[in-house]
């Protein structure tokens, strides 16, 4: 998605002032207001609006954006996009923690008529080095919501239906006066009372209590894709809870982290492995074992090898996620000078040293 210039946003040069840009973002939130403005593509023209406000008046973000074009910390990218039908799809969101609250446990869109979409619900799975550099397949145990058996998910006592809500005449929305920043709206809002739905449960089902849903624990299998790290999620469509009354159910959400690893340290697809050998090794040469993700190699120190020295052994790294090859493995050689010795050896060394 091409950005649009901020300042072509909010209609004012790009030499307005602080006073200029509030006055122009008012005038143009008044118009564009959801709440107020029903006309298709509003909605985005507000979140423009806003996008550019939030940048121009700041004066160092407008400034950075007078320089380079672009705000830092823009939330692009964020949109549960990103399915990939290899595995189940996954999305990083390294900076998307706030964001991710707002995501789940919430209802999509104003309006509570109709169908609800069930809830997304999330499972932490911790994998080891070794199991994120090979890929899993695992079967989670996830406690859900599904619809209940009893009453199919109406929430009716089976044999009788639901009745029109009287605190919304069976409309399932009212109307609400509220105030903002920007002036004050009015509202349409869901009926507290029937939650939208315009009928509510004269005898509810005695399984569920009238809630439609019963809570159950299911199997979901789950493939984790070679190369992946700490912070991924794994989303796997149609997981989650089960709707109100026949709405789609939300998705399961597979949060993954990797376990630190007792001899490696990792970055992306590289390992770092840190070893130490003796001065005498260094001087000479020698051969040493170093462990790898996959076992035991013998790697050959060149004679005369310096203090913290580096070594890359190519592709013993893990594997890049979705993509071809591996990672390196770095092996930083520490020399470890002795504290003590001997008589004999301190003549020895000074022999060296003459
Ligand atoms: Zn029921
Ligand atoms: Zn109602």
């Amino acid at each position: 998605m091409a950005k649009k210039d901020y300042y072509e946003s909010l209609g004012v040069s790009k030499s307005a002032s602080q006073d200029e840009i509030k006055k122009a973002y008012r005038n143009l939130a008044r118009k564009y207001h959801p709440d107020v403005n029903k006309d298709a593509g509003s909605a985005d023209k507000f979140k423009e609006i806003n996008e550019a406000y939030q940048t121009l008046s700041d004066p160092a973000k407008r400034s950075q954006y007078d320089q380079f074009g672009q705000a830092g910390g823009g939330f692009g990218g964020f949109g549960g996009g990103g399915f990939d039908e290899q595995f189940q799809g996954f999305e990083g969101f390294g900076d998307f923690g706030d964001l991710f609250d707002v995501f789940f446990g919430q209802q999509r869109g104003g309006r509570r008529s109709g169908p609800q979409r069930g809830e997304d619900i999330r499972y932490d799975l911790r994998i080891t080095l070794e199991e994120a550099a090979r890929g899993v397949e695992t079967e989670l145990e996830v406690v859900h919501f599904t619809s209940c058996t009893t009453c199919k998910g109406s929430g009716a006592k089976p044999g009788t239906s639901p009745v029109k809500c009287s605190n919304c005449g069976g409309a399932g929305q009212i109307r609400k006066n509220q105030r903002t920043i920007l002036g004050s709206f009015t509202q349409v809002v869901p009926c507290p009372t029937c939650r939208g739905a315009g009928t509510v449960i004269g005898s509810p089902c005695p399984e569920c209590q009238g809630s439609g849903r019963e809570k159950k624990r299911h199997k979901v299998k789950v493939k984790v894709p070679a190369g992946i790290d700490s912070g991924l999620r794994l989303r796997i469509s149609g997981a989650g809870n089960a709707g109100d009354k026949g709405g789609t159910p939300g998705d399961l959400y597979v949060f993954i982290t990797v376990d630190p690893h007792p001899l490696f340290n990792r970055d992306g697809e590289n390992l770092y492995y840190r070893t130490k050998i003796s001065f005498i090794q260094a001087i000479l040469g020698a051969e040493i074992k170093v462990p790898t993700l996959s076992g035991e190699i013998t790697f050959k120190i060149p004679a005369g090898t310096q203090p913290n020295t580096n070594f890359k052994l190519k592709e013993k790294g893990l594997p890049v996620l979705q993509g071809h090859g591996r990672g390196d493995l770095y092996v930083l050689v520490e020399v470890e000078i002795p504290t003590k010795v001997s008589r004999e050896q301190a003549e020895l060394l000074k022999k060296y040293n003459a």
